[in-house]
């Protein structure tokens, strides 16, 4: 069974979409391993978009993350980590597919209501980042 990081975003939250988004997870067969809600710091956000830290856009990202409460997951599954990308969508929602998280929900490439991990690699890093052992079950 293969593990990802989820977040529901501050938009996310805000739009009171946290039931509707963990539903599709859910009824995928997606299994909550952990979960909680955290108002990032600036360095907690910097730190987990890292490795987007030359990239234009990195400022407003971190305003953005930072600018109210967050849900954090980690989802188990078979294959999840891709599963999870197809059920979210495009980065940029005008060009998700119909019927992903993205196209229903998000407002644009940067309020996109959720994040996903997007190899092995990213994975372990950003579960690593938010829980520790005992809070994954
Ligand atoms: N983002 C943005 N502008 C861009 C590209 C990305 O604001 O041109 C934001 C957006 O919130 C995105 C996050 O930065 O989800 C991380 O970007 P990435 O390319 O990793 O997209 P994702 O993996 O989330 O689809
Ligand atoms: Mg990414």
């Amino acid at each position: 069974m293969q593990k990802t990081l989820s977040i529901i975003k501050p938009d996310g939250v805000a739009k009171k979409l946290i039931g509707e988004v963990v539903s599709v997870f859910e009824s995928t067969g997606f299994r909550v391993a952990a979960m909680k809600m955290k108002w990032l710091s600036k360095s907690e956000a910097e730190g987990f978009y890292y490795v987007h830290r030359e990239r234009p856009f990195f400022q407003e990202l971190i305003e953005f993350m930072t600018s109210g409460p967050l849900i954090l997951m980690v989802l188990e599954g078979e294959d999840v980590i891709k599963r999870n990308r197809e059920l979210m969508g495009a980065t940029d929602p005008a060009e998700a597919a119909a019927g992903t998280i993205r196209a229903r929900w998000a407002h644009s490439k940067q309020n996109n209501i959720v994040h996903g991990s997007d190899s092995e690699e990213s994975a372990k890093f950003e579960i690593g980042h938010f829980f520790s052992g005992i809070e994954i079950f």
